[in-house]
Formats: C-alpha cells, structure tokens, sequence
C-alpha cells in the first residue's frame, strides 16, 4: 500500500532514491552499504613478476614472494602472477561467496590451470564467485592465481589516455579478500537503478517518468536495508512497474553483447593476445548463467590467437559457437581499416577470415561488421557481396565533425552499383551498458523513425576489451517489455538483418563512400607503415603471379601456400584499423614495422625460387644472361637499373610482355634519349620528347610542356613540385587529426640548401638534385628523374624530418578547370569535387587514395602518382599530396628520422582512362624485377587481356586446389566493356567464381580454345577458377 502523497516535489523523491542506493553518500544506512556481508581474510598471498608475458605452467614454477593489499607493483608492460591462498569460513555455509579483487591493471583468474575470468576493476569485474550458496561438500580450500598485467585497459598513456604510455607507472592491488555477497540486495539495487534512470531519462513531460518516480519513492518507504525481510515488498513494487507491457508499435532493441578489442593500439600485439582471452573467458562464463546471452565476436585473428595460446577456452568457444549464443561476426582476419588496403588486400582479409570461421566453426559470417574505422570504401559493397555478405554494421560515421550522416538503416550502394543493407546503431556507441540512457537513445536518435523499427544495441566494454557484465544483463532483463521503453529482445545480428530487411520498403540509399568526417590525418601518419604496406602488397602479388608462372611450366614447383598465407596474415594484420592508419603507440609501430621486415625478406626469397624454377622450361635455361618479369597485365617498355648503385647504375630500355618474361635486350637505340640542359637563367630543361619539364634552381617545377599538343601543365606563374610545410595541431587526436584551420598556415619551403645540379645528363635517364631546408633540424633531398620513353616525371625523395606538429605536403598547381578531381580506390576510383560549396564538399579538404589522383578537363589533365602515399586534396586546380606528419601522441616519436618515397607527375592528353594513368601509377608501384643467371629464348607471357579497360589484378593458386588457378580481373575505366582473357594453354576447365573462391556451377566461363570471354559492367570485379595444367 502506498503511502500517502506529500509534496508535489519531483527532485527530492529522485534524489532520495539516488542516494539509497549511491556508493558515496549515505552508505552508513543505505541500501547500497549493505552489499557486501562479512569479509575474511586470505590465508595466503605472495607474488611473482616478470617483464615478459609467459605461460601459466611457466609462471606457477617461479618463486613467489609475499605480498599485501596496498603494495605497488609494476612498472608498465609487467606481469605480477599472485598466488592466492585462502579457506571460507564454516560458518558462511549458505551464504554467496566472493574472492573480492581490486587492483590496477588487467588480471585474469586463473584456477585448476584454466584460465576462468577477468578481473579487471575498469571493466567493473572486481569478484569471482567461489560459492553461490556455500555448501559442506564444496571445496573450502582453494588456491588460485591471479595474472595481472600492468597496463589499464586502454594502455599506459602519460597524462591522457591517448598520450604516450607511462614506462614508470605502478599499479597497485586495492583489495584482496573473501567477502560474503548479498545476491538480494544486488537485485534490489538493480531495480533502484533502473527506475532512477527512468525518471531522469523521461524527464518532466512523460507520465511513465513519474510512475518510476512514486514507484522508487514507495520502495525507499518499505525497504529497511537492516532488514532483508523487507525486500521483497519492494522488489514486487519494481516488478509490478517493469511487467506493464508496451503497444505492439514499440521500437524493437536487439541487444547483443560486444566487446570491440583493437588488435592493437594503446598497447602491443601480444597484449591483445590476453585481453581476448580475459574477455572472451568472462563472456564464456556468463554464458554459462544466463543461457539467453548473446556475444557477437570478430576479426578471425583474435580467434587464431586464442586458439594457439588457449585451446581450453577455444574449444568451449566453440561449443557457444555450436549452441548459437558466442556469435562470430565481421568475416574477416582483422576489422582492418576502411580506406587504406588495396582491393587485393580487402578480397584476403575476407577469403582469410571466412575461410577461418568456416573451418573452426563450421560457418561463414553472414554480416560484415566493422564499427570503428575511419571511413569505409565505396569498394566495400562489391567486395563484401563476393564474400557471401549483404549485411553491414558500422556506427564510426557518428563522430562527423561537420554533417551529420542522414541514415541509420540504409542500402549502401557502392561504386559498381552491388548494394548492402547497412545499420548504425542509432545509440551511437559499441560500447554501452544496457542502461536506460542507451534505449532512450537508440529510440530518440534513430533517422529512420517510422522506416526501421529495430535496432541493434551493442553493450560491453569495448575497445580495451572487458565486454559485458552480469549487471548489463540484469539491467536488460528488467526492461525486455516495459512500457514507455523500447522492447529489449536478446538478439543476434541475423535475426536483427532479417526483421530490417523483411521491413526494407521504406529505406533510403546512400550512393557511394562513407566518408568520415574526422581522422583525417590517418592518411599520412607514421610514414613507414604505409610504406611497408604498399611495398609488401606489391612483393606478395609479384610473389603469386611468379609462383604461377613457375607452376605452369615446372612440374616441380611446389607452390608456397603455406608461406604465402603467412605472409598474408601478417601483412593483413597489420592493415588493423589503428596500426595501419599510424594511430598506435610505438612498440606498435615497431612490430608493424617488424612484419613488414618479414615478409620482405621471406617474400623476395620466394619470389626468387618461384623464378629460379622458371629456368629449365622450353623458354629458359640457366645461362649467363639475364631476364626480367613483368607482373602486370600490359606490355611495358621502361627503363631499369641493373644495379642498385644510384646515378652511377648502369641503365637498359627493357621491353616486358604482360604476364610475361623476357630476355634483357637494351631497346635504348629505339627511342630518342633525354636531354637535360641548364640554361642560361641557371633554370634545367629537361626533355624525352613526351615531356618539356624546367626547373628552377629551388626544384620548383617552372613549366611541364605535354610536347605532342604542347601543351603546358603547370598554371601560370605558378611552381609545381612546391613543398610547403602547415602547422599541424589538431583539436585531441593528435595522430589521428588534421584539423581544416591547419590550411591557414601554409608557409612554403623556401631555402635553398644545394641548388638543382644535374646528376645525369641525358641518354636513357636525365635527372638532377637539389636539397632544400626545412627547418634548422629538416631537410629535403630530391632527384627529379625523366626517363627516355616515360610520360612522367618522377621525383625520388629523401627527407631528414625532425619536426613538431608540422606537415609537410609538396603542391602541384595545375592548368586544368574541373569541378572534380578523381582518386584510385580499390578496384576502380572515385570523384570528389574540387569546390567549396557545402558543407559536405569542404569538409573533405584531406582525403585519402590510392596510387593516383587526377585531375582532368575535356582532352587534357595532369595526374598525381605515388609510390607509398595515400592523403591528398585538390582545391580548385591545385593538386597537393600530403607527404610527411609529426604527431607526438600516441607515439611521441611518429615519423622521426628518414624517409624515402617517389611521386610523379603525368600530363596527359584526352582522359585519364585513354592516357593509361592508371597502368602508368600501377607501373610506378610494381618496378620490373631482374631474374639473374638466366638465358631467355623468346617472350612468354602467361596470360594477355584484350580490353585496356580490364585490369588482370590477381593471379594465385585457388585455395585447397593444387590444379587450379584463380584470376581475378576488374574494370578500371567505369565503362561496361567485353574482354578476351587469352593464354597460351588450353583452359581444360574455367568457372566463375565469388572471393572466397567458391565456383558457380551454373555459370562456366565462356570459352573458346584457350580464350575466356568475359562481359564487365563498370568497376565490376570477376573472379575465375581456371584449370589450365
Ligand atoms: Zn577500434
């Protein structure tokens, strides 16, 4: 019965709920003082640390020292194994009882030599249960062992939580004992919670807010925290409020616990490896209460992970897996970045991570699931539909800067046209708690009111790992059909795709990329990773289409699959969204920069064995001689060194079939030569017959005559190959941001260190240096190369960098009028306008690409290319790359010390398309390689397709099919085009086929001999299953 009204005061009925149940105020006489009973003491506790993560056999055989509550431990990046002897009281027979742990850092519990749940304090697990109702026959006398690693959850950061870790830190244990847990007044204080967060959510204006009010006021009234007797009147007044039911019209909430785990980032690889199994332990556990739970988990890798370092937890994994609650998600090996990997590589973090799921758990992922990357390619659609996957949840688009994205249910339509229906959970986080504030939100701040009536609500700790709690679940299970609330169902991310899809009429299309407006810097920061990427992408496809050569001719070769699926991993781990985009802290970086190490050396070993096997076919023998191969799907005439040995190397024009090899034949009497001359006002003139380039004596590019229309290139009075330097302090996220204001402080490099000298005077090659200063710490030196029957001109680049929140860009103002400039993405490219005048268009004043940009008018443009870049921006005709950033957090040494790196400048005459730019910036990325002690008897060439417009990208041996081959081609052009895929061998068998290789029996590829036709629709992507040997 209630008791009667007094005032009509909302804020004193609310605030003495909050302070019935506050753990600051109060705890003296409230409801939440009397959640913990009786404690005792542990018998026994000592420690052991080491610098190193070792194994838990390793660990129990060290010396353990005693130890207490309030000691310190550490420093950062340690590992404190605590052995924890302790005996339950007789007398708390009946009782719930809890090894109650506080401390620093992240620890995992560890008994009977398995590892059993996390207790780490942020993420709100500080109690293991050894009892839920202690009985004579259980186990008294337990030993358990604690493993804490010191470093917080997200990292070690000095200051802030993004800055550069704390060697020094301490993390210290706050509590250790045996504490007598009352279940009751948890649920008591649960529903407090709850009703509380209802009225503030509500606010004034709903009635349901103040039926919360008088119900929590009327609880606070029957409740007497002394007397537990008390507490079920209580309890049946929350249960009466929470069982009034919602109209059938109620928005539908389909909570799934998550727990985003970074790969890397705040702290190393082999840190994340335990934060996976800490989490995925306690998640395993909670299964095992509450049989309605439901985890969504991605990223293949943190599997493979867990698997090698924990078989135990792994195989109970997978009987979740099997039950339907643990729920793999995303299909691929990393939730990798979504701008910077090539197409190629995006195509491997699918094919690598559904071929993983499927093996270990007998499924592919039916969604892809990426929500915290920093723009997502228009490419996606199309790569993730070949991967078996129509299904996308992201949410990184709330963070916009300027816009907000106008959707939250969607078909996102990419740049083929293949579409996928999208959601972003309208709450706007991974991460939440199963709190009120997380359903209201996801209600209020859905954009697709009245279109989709289900949403998903992620709620676990995240980013750090932690993931769900038992009080989320508890909180979610109170309000499953409350009315006023949405309704809550426990749910997995089919049945939330089914239900958006079978109501998908209504739904809005969103044409083209997710750009994030935010992050902007992550196209340039830390240098050297983008570098490793791009190079390590080229080796491992000059790698596959090698091996394939040697394995159509040489019956011998053993194609390297297992070396090159390594290879993979690591450089697919490496494209995780916070290490490939130069977020993460340096031992980060130096790991990435470790693996990249690897796969060089182990891929240039396999490519030359691929080659070597090349020399005992009808074509080639061993001999004296030397040939050179041309992975690519054109013919090229270029010029190589022969020696790596700068200016000085000697230099042969080479002509390459496509696919192919060919003997080393100096062409240099077929072309007419370079010619480089300093004129009399000190500027070099520099010619190839294709080109007219002068320079002046600071480098700047004074003029770029296209000689066939003479045509100049470079605006009037301007300079091309400008460097300019911008401060570069953003708003927080140091490595992460580029702020629009930097554009304000544009200050050119203009001191002259050594004037332009040539360096070659002509012949094949002319070049000249010159070396320009910075800074009193920076340099820039540049070798500005034209090659005899080359279209562009190449700048080969070393800067000594030493700066401070400065970037360095080099700008290229151009004789071009357009309102939009064009960008390589994977498999194809995109436009975005070169104006000002939305705000959607001038908020992308970075934004990122691939091997080249392009700016064109009708019948002349001029395109930027790059060897290892990916930031640019074009601002009405001034092209500029982005080159070089200094953030100091999270790696207080980000891109210190020297880099190297080539761009190039192409004008060209007609379309980007008709003047071969993109065959031109695939050449520029995949330089000819020299195959020594071989005699070549005639050309081969492997493979030759008919259209300019179809770009044979890929050619490796079909996964689990020693006979086979895949070839993947694409259209780059954006036109709907026929082409002819012609080899010298008979094709015994041809199929399509999707991405992960799986051929279409009702569709055999069209063949005729040994040619397969094929019908491309604009940036279409094919893939066939040949079987030609
Ligand atoms: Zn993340």
């Amino acid at each position: 019965m209630y008791h009667p009204p007094v005032l009509k005061n909302r804020r004193t009925l609310l605030e003495r709920s909050e302070k019935f149940i506050s753990d600051t105020y109060f705890t003296d006489c409230n409801l939440r003082g009397r959640l913990y009973g009786d404690t005792h003491q542990l018998t026994s506790l000592s420690v052991s640390q080491t610098a190193k993560r070792i194994s838990y056999s390793e660990a129990v055989q060290q010396n353990f020292q005693p130890c207490k509550v309030g000691d310190a431990f550490g420093s950062t990046w340690w590992t404190c194994w605590f052995k924890v002897v302790l005996k339950i009281p007789e007398a708390w027979r009946g009782k719930e009882v809890h090894l109650r742990w506080e401390s620093d850092g992240e620890g995992m519990l560890w008994r009977d030599e398995q590892p059993v749940q996390g207790l780490t304090k942020e993420g709100e697990k500080t109690s293991y249960i050894l009892s839920e109702c202690l009985k004579q026959n259980e186990p008294h006398s337990i030993t358990l062992y604690v493993e804490l690693a010191c470093n917080g959850l997200f990292g070690a950061g000095q200051g802030s939580f993004i800055a550069a870790p704390d060697p020094n830190r301490k993390y210290t244990l706050q509590k250790a004992e045996l504490v007598v847990f009352n279940r009751d007044v948890q649920e008591l204080l649960t529903d407090f919670e709850m009703l509380v967060d209802i009225v503030k959510m509500l606010g004034e204006e709903d009635q349901r807010g103040y039926q919360a009010l008088f119900t929590a006021n009327e609880m606070v009234n029957l409740c007497d925290p002394t007397d537990p007797d008390s507490f079920s009147s209580a309890r049946s007044l929350a249960q009466k409020f929470f069982s009034q039911r919602n109209g059938q019209s109620q928005h539908i909430v389909h909570a799934m616990g998550h727990c985003h785990i970074d790969s890397a980032w705040l702290w190393p690889y082999e840190e994340t490896i335990r934060k996976c199994a800490r989490s995925w332990v306690t998640v395993v556990r909670l299964m095992e209460k509450n049989p309605e739970f439901i985890f969504t988990c991605s990223q293949a890798q943190q599997f493979q992970w867990v698997k090698n370092w924990y078989p135990g937890l792994f195989s109970r994994i997978q009987y979740f897996v099997q039950k339907g609650q643990f729920i793999p998600v995303g299909g691929t090996w990393v939730e990798m970045d979504g701008n910077l990997p090539s197409g190629e590589s995006m195509v491997r973090q699918f094919l690598e991570g559904q071929n993983f799921f499927k093996a270990e758990f007998g499924q592919y992922c039916k969604e892809f699931w990426l929500p915290d990357t920093f723009g997502y390619s228009a490419q996606l659609p199309q790569i993730m539909q070949g991967a078996g996957i129509d299904r996308f949840l992201t949410q990184k688009l709330s963070w916009n800067l300027v816009n907000t994205f106008p959707h939250n249910t969607f078909f996102w339509e990419g740049i083929d046209g293949s579409q996928v229906l999208t959601h972003f959970p309208p709450g706007n986080s991974y991460e939440m708690k199963g709190k009120i504030e997380d359903l209201i939100k996801t209600v209020k701040h859905n954009k697709d009111k009245g279109r989709a009536n289900h949403s998903a609500v992620l709620f676990g700790f995240g980013d750090g790992g932690g993931g769900p709690t038992q009080l989320m679940l508890d909180r979610l299970q109170r309000v499953q059909d409350s009315d006023g609330l949405p309704r809550v169902n426990m749910s997995t991310p089919d049945r939330l795709f089914s239900e958006l899809q079978a109501e998908s009429g209504l739904l809005c299309t969103w044409s083209g990329e997710l750009f994030l407006e935010l992050h902007n810097g992550t196209y340039t920061t830390q240098a050297k990773i983008k570098l490793g990427n791009r190079r390590c992408e080229a080796l491992l496809h000059d790698v596959e289409v090698g091996s394939c050569l040697a394995l159509s001719q040489n019956v011998g070769f053993s194609y390297p699959t297992k070396q090159l699926q390594e290879l993979w991993r690591l450089l697919l781990l490496n494209q995780f969204h916070d290490v490939i985009p130069g977020s993460c802290i340096e031992m980060v970086v130096e790991d990435a920069l470790e693996y990249y190490k690897e796969i060089q050396k182990t891929g240039s070993r396999l490519l030359l064995s691929a080659c070597h096997a090349l020399r005992s076919t009808p074509w080639m023998e061993v001999g004296s001689g030397t040939a050179v191969l041309n992975t690519l799907s054109w013919d090229r005439t270029e010029v190589i060194a022969l020696s790596e040995e700068g200016a000085q190397s000697r230099l042969a024009l080479v002509k390459v079939p496509c696919v192919g090899v060919a003997s080393l034949t100096d062409l240099a009497g077929s072309v007419s030569k370079v010619t480089v001359t300093v004129q009399a006002d000190g500027t070099v003139r520099m010619e190839n017959g294709l080109l007219q380039a002068v320079l002046d004596r600071m480098g700047h590019l004074v003029s770029l005559l296209l000689v066939q229309t003479n045509r100049e290139a470079i605006s009037d009075g301007c300079f091309g190959n400008q460097f300019v330097l911008f401060d570069d302090v953003p708003l927080y996220w140091d490595a992460w941001d580029v702020m629009d204001y930097h554009l304000q402080t544009r200050k050119p490099v203009v001191d002259v260190i050594k004037p332009v000298q040539v360096l070659s005077s002509g012949g094949l090659r002319g070049s000249v240096t010159f070396s320009l200063r910075i800074s009193a710490k920076s340099s820039i030196t540049q070798e500005v190369i034209l090659d005899a029957n080359c279209p562009y001109i190449k700048f080969s680049t070393q800067v000594d960098w030493a700066e401070a929140h400065k970037f360095l860009k080099v700008e290229f103002p151009v004789q071009v009028r357009s309102s939009n400039a064009t960008y390589e993405i994977q498999f194809g490219h995109l436009q975005r306008p070169t104006h000002r005048n939305t705000s959607w268009d001038w908020v992308r004043f970075e934004v990122w690409g691939h091997k080249w940009a392009d700016v064109s008018e009708h019948g002349f443009g001029v395109a930027l290319l790059n060897d290892c870049k990916y930031g640019y921006s074009v601002h009405q005709n001034i092209m500029t790359l982005s080159l070089l950033r200094a953030p100091k957090a999270p790696d207080a040494n980000a891109d210190m010390g020297h880099h190297e790196f080539t761009y190039a400048v192409m004008p060209h005459a007609g379309s980007f398309q008709e003047a071969s730019v993109i065959q031109h910036a695939y050449n520029l990325n995949f330089p000819l390689r020299l195959i020594p002690d071989m005699n070549n008897i005639r050309p081969w060439s492997m493979f030759t397709v008919s259209s300019a417009a179809v770009i044979l990208e890929t050619i490796k041996q079909a996964e689990g099919k020693n006979n086979s081959l895949v070839v993947r081609l694409f259209e780059s052009h954006g036109s709907s085009v026929l082409a002819v895929l012609s080899t010298p061998f008979p094709v015994k068998e041809a199929w399509h086929c999707d991405l992960l290789e799986q051929p279409n029996y009702s569709r055999p590829a069209e063949v005729n001999d040994s040619k397969v036709s094929l019908t491309f629709r604009p940036f279409q992507i094919i893939s066939l299953l040949l079987r030609i040997f």
